[in-house]
């Protein structure tokens, strides 16, 4: 996961919805996988170290590693070449298939958590440095979402078109209030979306904040 804030900065935290699709990633990925979240401000890396130690099951969930070193010297630690590098990108000509698992890539990455209505194309940074790319449909997905949809893709070996989707759905928090999320999203059985675990409280926390004067 390449943020796209500098590394440079120091005085940048975290705001609590992107911790919320954070350790997200982590249930959606799984306990085989890790995630790396690259390209942060010392001082994010510390602060997000601190949000997402204290999980009650870590057996269930992906190990983590913060760095505010970028994707390339990361790879370059790792002596990973740009090949066994996927970056998903919604403009990728190529879909994501299965057969894009089975150590065709060695790591999969996703852009900056900033999902723009409409989308401001921030994942052209990445695509101008050359890895090859895959799309997941030409919707944008929060970043979480595209994650546990690649893990679905090439670990469970679903097809893209055989998962389940709820796109742009209305959080509904009583009669009088709810809020439209501008994104596509996995849906569970009940045909809701995956929403992080404590992301529909603070979306509600946040309808209300509006408000107040
Ligand atoms: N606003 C950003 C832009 O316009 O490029 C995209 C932000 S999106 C929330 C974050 C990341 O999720 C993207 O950089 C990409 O890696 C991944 N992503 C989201 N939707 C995707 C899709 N439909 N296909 C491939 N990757 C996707």
């Amino acid at each position: 996961m390449e943020e796209d804030e500098p590394a440079s900065s120091s005085s940048k935290t975290i705001p609590p919805w992107v911790e919320l699709e954070y350790a997200h990633m982590r249930i959606l990925a799984g306990p085989k996988a890790q995630v790396r979240f690259t390209h942060l401000s010392r001082s994010s890396c510390k602060s997000l170290e601190e949000a997402l130690k204290p999980s009650s099951s870590p057996e269930d969930l992906a190990a983590f590693s913060c760095h505010s070193e970028g994707i390339l010297e990361c790879m370059k630690n790792a002596g990973l070449p740009i090949d066994k590098v996927c970056l998903l990108d919604p403009k990728a000509e190529a879909e994501l298939s299965p057969d894009d698992g089975d150590g065709r890539f060695a790591w999969f990455l996703f852009g900056g958590i900033l999902g723009d209505d409409p989308p401001r194309d921030r994942t052209s940074e990445l695509r101008s440095l050359g890895f090859p790319t895959r799309h997941l449909g030409p919707t944008q997905m929060t970043t979480d979402t595209a994650l546990g949809v690649t893990k679905i893709v090439v670990d469970d070996k679903v097809p893209l078109d055989k998962i389940p989707y709820v796109n742009y759905p209305s959080i509904v928090f009583n009669p009088k209030e709810s809020v439209e999320m501008p994104f596509k999203y996995i849906a569970d059985a009940d045909g809701n979306p995956k929403l992080p675990p404590g992301m529909r409280e603070l979306l509600h926390e946040d309808l209300n904040k509006g408000f107040e004067f």
